[in-house]
């Protein structure tokens, strides 16, 4: 009999990977290892409903228990891989059992960024990325009238629109000149920026962080001007990082992420990587991208799946993800890095617009709110344009 395929990272793309081999008729030997305590679940809610408390935690899971019984599928939660030897073709789990594999994927996903300065370790002081983060989080919440988010990005947006919601004072705190700077254009930063103010949420732009202030529990912000943003909860929301340490241990080629080619090679034999924790070749969109989005995470491990049993496959995708902020949903079809020039359509005023993104005539991508029917062509045009202008990539080694 032979070794079975592992995969380490029981999250987004591990559980998908999982169940497209089984899907596909992969029947041998299939280990799904995750260190986290839990079923793999979706993280999206974390920062939306589940935060709020208006989903149940049932819903959270991407599986019920029972599934994994009925595809056979041995997850191991609770259970980190310490080490991965890839001539041998073995990983050490950290209790020091040894474990053989046919192949392997890689889909160990991000961590939250921490901030090292002054004050980052005080009770009360907190980053949002895991399940275990919810509980103590929302326990603070219930206890403070005043909440501090450093860091403009979605998930500071997202955890301001709760925290808003349940009548706090927030307060944002973003280095860039606006928020969500790094992933959309100055219209689309400005429609969200003006909802969060209309619901009262203050925001301070272009501003730095110099300490956490707080005598055993953190009382408050101190910003680079010296003034103290006054927070019994603070919120450390500065994007993730990818987690290499096992791939770059192992002698994989790490470059910001664990590089893969279009079939989800790493630079290792029979090895694949899938998802947040890895770099990709798009010739879509002209280079190598490394992105954290459910869409990616999954279509992804899709691909490695195939590929892992043989199939041919050139993973590059129209790419797309979305946002919820108060009763706005924002979705993006495509990526815009590049654009030279934006065209709206509908109204900013009444909620629902979308905002494409040009270089030339070449439709980049889409932002819209509150338009999903929009979303769904703009993908559809994107998969069509790009499929009549991109030649697909050629096969390009990693090693
Ligand atoms: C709060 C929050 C809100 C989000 N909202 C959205 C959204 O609205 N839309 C969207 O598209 N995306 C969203 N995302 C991003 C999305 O959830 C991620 O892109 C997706 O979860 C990535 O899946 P993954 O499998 O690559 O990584 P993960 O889901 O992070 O899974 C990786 C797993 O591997 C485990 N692991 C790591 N190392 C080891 C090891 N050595 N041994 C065993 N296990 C290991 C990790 O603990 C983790 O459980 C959000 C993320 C967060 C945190």
């Amino acid at each position: 009999m032979s070794d079975p395929i592992i995969i380490v990272g029981a999250g987004q793309a591990g559980l998908k990977a999982a169940e497209t081999l089984r899907q596909k008729g992969y029947e041998g030997g299939l280990i799904l290892i995750g260190d986290e305590p839990f079923f793999p679940y979706q993280r999206p809610p974390l920062s939306k409903a589940y935060l709020k408390g208006e989903m149940d935690e049932d819903r959270l899971f991407l599986r019920p228990p029972a599934w994994f019984e009925s595809t056979s599928v041995d997850l191991r939660k609770g259970t980190r891989v310490a080490s991965l030897e890839a001539e041998a073709h073995t990983v050490t789990l950290e209790s020091g059992e040894e474990l053989s594999y046919s192949k392997l994927l890689i889909a160990t996903g991000t961590r939250a960024r921490k901030l090292p300065i002054e004050g980052a370790h005080l009770p009360g002081v907190f980053t949002l990325r895991t399940m275990a983060d919810i509980a103590p989080i929302r326990a603070s919440l219930e206890a403070v009238d005043e909440v501090a988010i450093v860091g403009g990005g979605y998930i500071g947006m997202e955890f301001a629109a709760v925290a808003a919601g349940l009548g706090k004072t927030v307060t944002v705190i973003e280095a860039c000149d606006r928020i969500l700077e790094r992933s959309v254009a100055p219209e689309t930063s400005e429609f969200l920026q003006d909802l969060h103010l209309s619901h009262g949420v203050r925001i301070k732009l272009g501003t730095g962080v110099a300490r956490i202030d707080g005598e055993g529990a953190v009382s408050g912000v101190v910003l680079a001007s010296g003034e103290t943003v006054p927070a019994g909860l603070v919120l450390i929301a500065v994007g993730a990082e990818p987690v290499t340490e096992l791939a770059g241990a192992a002698g994989l080629r790490v470059e910001g992420g664990i590089v893969v080619d279009e079939a989800c090679r790493t630079s290792a034999p029979d090895i694949h990587a899938a998802g947040d924790c890895t770099v990709f070749p798009s010739a879509r969109y002209g280079r190598m991208i490394r992105l954290e989005s459910v869409q990616n995470a999954c279509d992804q491990a899709r691909a490695a799946a195939a590929a892992m049993l043989g199939e041919d496959v050139s993973y590059d995708p129209v790419l797309w993800f979305w946002s919820d902020q108060y009763d706005v949903k924002l979705q993006i079809a495509g990526l815009s890095q590049g654009y030279d020039r934006t065209e709206i359509d509908g109204s900013p005023e009444e909620a629902s617009f979308a905002l494409s993104y040009f270089a030339g005539d070449r439709l980049l991508a889409v932002d819209t709110v509150n338009a999903p029917r929009q979303h769904m062509m703009a993908r559809k045009m994107l998969a069509e344009s790009d499929s009549e202008t991109t030649p697909k990539p050629a096969r390009q080694a990693v090693a």
